[in-house]
């Protein structure tokens, strides 16, 4: 019997160290960025994860996220790419192609209540389902009741209250996924900077179209793919994501290069201008420069997009890799270990 109102009660447990033996089993697979091809390691791993490790139990979330299993499949995602825990949740799940597994549940509650109101109303489901409308729990209740607190407002709230043609269900639910989707990215973008500059590197809502490509056999170039990666998530090592307004604190400084003014280490700074990098950066630009002959005429900051978008001709993808492999390879001789803030840096 229950004790709680928690849907995951009793099974809670199970699934989280399910989870933790899938985490590992997955990177055994070579579920992993130096692994097996991005496309088929999502493929795997969303397989496992979530009809194996979830036992189908989605559809009772209840409206509510279960924030312990959601870290736990989000730890399996971000090791997949190779980016650090502390990588924002939207900015993954966008680069990933992604659907949060709050509307995953949503949207299959959604489509067993449509069942049910399409069923003849002599059937007992239907019936039962009728009752429970009408039915109104006492106070200090446990019992929640799905119809009334879940499944009816949250048809409403998404305009699904009247029942649909089982024909547009499958399309309805897919869309509504998506837009869902989309929405909670909109909304991350007003909360964060990483996850606004990188809107401005993304041409689509699916899996990012770099990361589906061929992988490469070489590590640094498979590495630099990381890195990218990592860049555009906001999760690299530079002291700063992207500029902005105020001087500069000593912990923003960019250590590499002897500029007479304090700069900030942003991506821009990093990528487009600091001079301890110019011969990578030199080597990576002509490159592209002959590969794509409008790339010569952009500015710096555009070149520095150019660099991180998500689907830059295939044909320079190597010569972007070996530039951010190199870059960060040098910048860890030059940064000290010790990292930002140490007064003698900037005295
Ligand atoms: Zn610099």
């Amino acid at each position: 019997m229950f004790t709680s109102d928690d849907p995951w009660e009793g099974v809670r447990v199970d699934i989280e160290s399910s989870l933790l033996k899938l985490q590992n089993q997955v990177v055994l697979m070579r579920c992993h960025c130096k692994g097996l091809p991005f496309g088929m390691a999502k493929m795997v791993t969303q397989t496992m994860m979530l009809s194996t490790a979830l036992k189908n139990s989605e559809v009772w979330q209840m409206g509510r996220e279960c924030v312990k299993i959601q870290a736990r499949i989000n730890t399996i995602y971000r090791k997949m790419l190779g980016v650090p825990q502390g990588t924002n949740t939207a900015a993954l799940y966008n680069e990933m192609g992604l659907i949060n597994h709050l509307f995953r549940a949503q949207v299959v509650t959604l489509k067993f209540r449509n069942h049910i109101l399409n069923i003849p109303d002599n059937i007992l489901v239907k019936q039962l389902y009728m009752e429970l409308r009408t039915d109104t729990p006492g106070i200090n209740s446990r019992t929640l009741n799905g119809v009334c607190k879940i499944m009816d407002p949250l048809s409403e709230s998404v305009g699904w209250s009247s029942p649909k043609n089982r024909c547009d269900v499958k399309k309805d639910a897919h869309e509504l996924l998506c837009s869902l989707q989309r929405k909670f990215f909109e909304i991350a973008k007003g909360n964060s900077p990483s996850v606004r500059a990188l809107s401005g590197w993304t041409s689509t809502d699916r899996t990012a179209p770099y990361l589906l490509r061929k992988a490469f056999s070489s590590s640094s170039l498979t590495e630099g793919r990381r890195l990218k990666a990592k860049l555009r998530l906001g999760s690299h090592d530079l002291r700063c994501h992207v500029d902005i307004d105020g001087s500069v604190t000593k912990s923003e400084w960019c250590q590499c290069c002897s500029l007479p003014q304090a700069v900030r280490e942003t991506i821009y700074h990093s990528i487009g201008n600091c001079a301890a990098y110019d011969e990578a950066r030199k080597e990576c630009f002509s490159f592209i420069g002959s590969k794509v002959p409008s790339f010569v005429a952009l500015s710096q900051n555009k070149k520095v997009d150019f660099l991180l978008s998500d689907n830059n001709p295939v044909c320079v993808d190597a010569s972007i890799y070996r530039f951010l492999y190199t870059l960060f390879l040098r910048r860890a001789k030059l940064v000290e270990p010790t990292g930002p803030g140490k007064e003698t840096m900037v005295s």
